[in-house]
């Protein structure tokens, strides 16, 4: 074994590349593999009619402390979203703001008919009751499903069904929510400590900004591995192309590149969004917007960035559905207009972009905070949310427990040696 072994990671989501700065920062460079032409891996921003069009809708949370450790935020040049969102029905809107951080909140969140004044004292309690637990704690306590939790906390299923229902539907993509209540306290607290934001151009951006520090790893796109041989690390490539490697850390699914390696399969949860042109918002643009109304599709509503500077009078609209349904794309298309209409007011809709997101999360029974047995035999290590939980904080955490545990394993080869 040499001093400066050879190093590959599959994978340059956020995972491998943060497992890439991981090794970096210790010494060691890496060459990243990616099947893909762009790194990122979920997170795919296409820049059309001068808009930032995610592929599927997500925001960065600032609270997350892997996204602190290695996400340079200022040069993300971020918008965020006013705390709270906007429930729209039937062409009426009601605000659930968190009123301590934007007191101009306060009188339209007493007003929501959308929750009881027992459910805003509620919520008030949850805030301060998790901003106190440690992170920790959380994913330490027994789980329930997020549903159980509200009802035993005493949510009124007024506020459950117009508030919590749509919201953390759109974030947790499964509209029954049977998450864990690990999983809903973790994300209620970095909500409650941080903002939810965008990068000015998209969540690309911040696959860029992990990139961008990396000065001795080579990222190779357009890559694809199709199996490794754990015996001698030998990685075979799509292109004939065999790579000796020292130490692997495959920061993906390990299905197809190392089979039999996983015994259970893993299940993903899926969304699609769609993108439309209108002339003017129906509320307010850094509010997120939610649609309770169990019989409509669309779940979230928000609005894209703007990257063209140029003034028009139009935005871009973002349309998120995770509800299960049989409609072929141009069906979807115009149901989705008729909701607008109907649950907004919005007309003349210029549809835009659609995109299927089959694999958007893991869909994970056992939610842990750090990820456990990143090591899968000498020399292999593996990354990815799909290891703790469906979040680019468990990503990023992933990425740094693989090269630490190579890290480690190399310095006592080394040792050995000696
Ligand atoms: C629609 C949507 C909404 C989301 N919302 C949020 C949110 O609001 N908040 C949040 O925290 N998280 C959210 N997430 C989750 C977050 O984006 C992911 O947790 C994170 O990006 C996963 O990173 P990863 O490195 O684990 O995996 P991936 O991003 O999937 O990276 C894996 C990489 O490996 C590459 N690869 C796979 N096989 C091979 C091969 N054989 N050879 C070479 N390369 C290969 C892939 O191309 C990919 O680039 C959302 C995700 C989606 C899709």
């Amino acid at each position: 074994m040499l001093k400066n072994p050879s190093v590959y990671i599959i994978g340059a989501g956020a995972s491998g590349l943060a497992s890439a700065r991981v090794l970096e920062d210790n010494g060691y460079s890496a060459t990243v593999l990616e099947a893909e032409k762009k790194i990122g891996g979920r997170l795919q921003t296409d820049i059309i009619d001068g808009y930032a069009l995610d592929h599927g809708f997500q925001v960065l949370l600032t609270a997350y402390p892997a996204v602190n450790k290695y996400l340079d935020l200022a040069s993300l040049n971020l918008a965020y979203f006013q705390p709270g969102a906007v429930i729209l029905s039937n062409g009426r809107q009601s605000v659930m703001g968190d009123p301590l951080r934007q007191p101009s909140m306060l009188l339209k969140t007493l007003l929501s008919p959308a929750a009881s004044v027992k459910d805003k004292f509620l919520i008030y309690r949850l805030t301060r009751h998790l901003k106190a637990k440690t992170i920790n704690a959380i994913f330490d306590a027994p789980e329930i499903s997020t549903l159980e939790y509200l009802k035993a906390y005493g949510f009124s299923h007024v506020i459950i069904e117009n508030f919590f229902m749509p919201f953390f539907t759109g974030i947790y993509l499964e509209d029954k929510l049977s998450t864990s209540s690990r999983m809903f306290e973790f994300i209620f607290k970095m909500f409650s400590q941080g903002r939810a934001a965008l990068p000015a151009n998209g969540m690309h951006d911040v696959a860029q900004a992990l990139a961008r520090p990396l000065a001795r790893s080579a990222i190779r796109t357009s890559t694809t591995v199709v199996n490794i041989e754990p015996d001698n690390r030998r990685i075979h490539l799509e292109s004939g192309e065999v790579l000796e490697a020292d130490y692997i850390i495959l920061a993906t699914n390990t299905d197809k590149v190392l089979p039999g390696y996983h015994t259970e399969r893993i299940l993903w949860k899926k969304c699609t969004t769609l993108y439309f042109k209108v002339a003017h918002p129906a509320s307010n643009q850094q509010l997120i917007g939610l649609i309770p109304d169990p019989d409509t599709l669309i779940n979230t509503l928000s609005y894209a960035q703007r990257v063209d500077p140029q003034k028009d009078n139009e935005v871009m609209l973002s349309v998120t559905i995770v509800k299960e349904h049989a409609l072929e794309d141009k069906e979807l298309i115009e149901k989705v207009k008729e909701e607008l209409l109907q649950q907004c007011g919005f007309t003349n809709l210029r549809f835009v972009k659609l995109y299927h997101i089959p694999k958007a999360l893991p869909d994970i029974k056992d939610v842990l905070y750090v990820p456990k047995n990143v090591t899968v035999s000498e020399g292999i290590f593996i990354a990815g949310d799909m290891l703790a939980n469906g979040s680019l904080n468990a990503a990023l955490l992933s990425g740094d427990y693989a090269a630490k545990a190579l890290i480690e394993q190399h310095r006592s080869v080394m040792d050995q040696q000696r």
